[in-house]
């Protein structure tokens, strides 16, 4: 579970499955499906992880992307086929880590099986920062399309979990594409999933690095120029975003880390001679 890339140690958290339509994952090309595939994604389901990353180095505690966190409606936990309780708090006791000693909680995105995590509802009931000493980081315009969604009643955002922060001032909106949170921390404007997707480069430069794609590449079976999910807000956006990460990926050899895998969650990237990614899992 855990992995040591340089003086930083990861630790991939699974916050336990939740499962999604067919239809949510799409070929760009294929975009106007045959009546018959479609209907043979309403009935197909597919069960997808959630992979939170731990960061512990140069004495922080960094949490990327807390999960669902303990917040979510019954009619979601059924619409999803939630597993529940959600693993990462618990998990994260067992790694001796209290929820106090998180300094910094990165929000790739605000949907909610990202963001929900961020908040819990505390002794009294009222919703407040889950990670009580830490400072949050979102885009700015993810901050806006999260509030624009929640009034559009867009299934994907939910107020209480981002509101809160804002309430209790530890949330930091991030108004640059690229925005660095330590010298060994990147934050990137990727957009195409949502309009403020950002995802997170781990490790000095010209160090060991990881990468974490969230739902830009959200498993390796989204490697595929032409793969996305119905949830994806802009293809030409994500296309971009992803045609110039996952060379990056490859030029400097990242340890490349999946938000959404139950399997092959980690592992390395090449381009064969076709120009098709070959994936080698590491163990984490
Ligand atoms: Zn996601």
């Amino acid at each position: 579970m855990m992995i040591e890339l340089g003086p930083f140690r990861l630790d991939l958290i699974d916050d336990g499955f939740f499962e999604l339509k067919r239809e949510t994952f799409v070929n760009i090309a294929k975009a106007n499906l045959s009546s018959n595939q479609k209907r043979q994604g309403m009935k197909r389901r597919i069960r997808v992880s959630f992979n939170s990353l731990l960061i512990r180095g140069a004495e922080h505690t960094v949490l990327i992307d807390p999960g669902s966190g303990d917040k979510p409606l019954e009619s979601r936990i059924r619409d999803y086929k939630m597993e529940w309780p959600r693993k990462l708090y618990l998990t994260l006791e067992k790694l001796g880590v209290d929820k106090r000693d998180v300094d910094t909680v990165i929000l790739t995105h605000l949907h909610w099986d990202h963001a929900g995590g961020a908040t819990t509802v505390g002794y009294a009931g009222q919703v407040e920062p889950a990670f009580p000493k830490a400072k949050y980081f979102v885009q700015k315009r993810e901050l806006d399309a999260a509030r624009e969604g929640v009034l559009t009643q867009d299934d994907g955002y939910i107020a209480e979990d981002f509101e809160p922060l804002l309430s209790a001032s530890v949330l930091e909106l991030i108004e640059t594409d690229d925005f660095q949170v330590f010298p060994w921390l990147a934050l990137h404007w990727t957009g195409g999933h949502s309009p403020g997707h950002q995802l997170a480069i781990i490790g000095e430069p010209d160090k060991e690095q990881a990468i974490y794609f969230a739902d830009l590449v959200p498993t390796i079976s989204q490697l595929p120029m032409d793969s996305a999910m119905s949830y994806d807000v802009k293809y030409d956006q994500l296309a971009a975003s992803k045609a110039k990460f996952l060379k990056e990926t490859v030029e400097r050899n990242y340890l490349s880390l999946f938000v959404h895998a139950p399997r092959n969650r980690a592992g390395y990237l090449t381009k064969d001679s076709e120009g098709k990614y070959k994936f080698r899992a590491v163990e984490i």
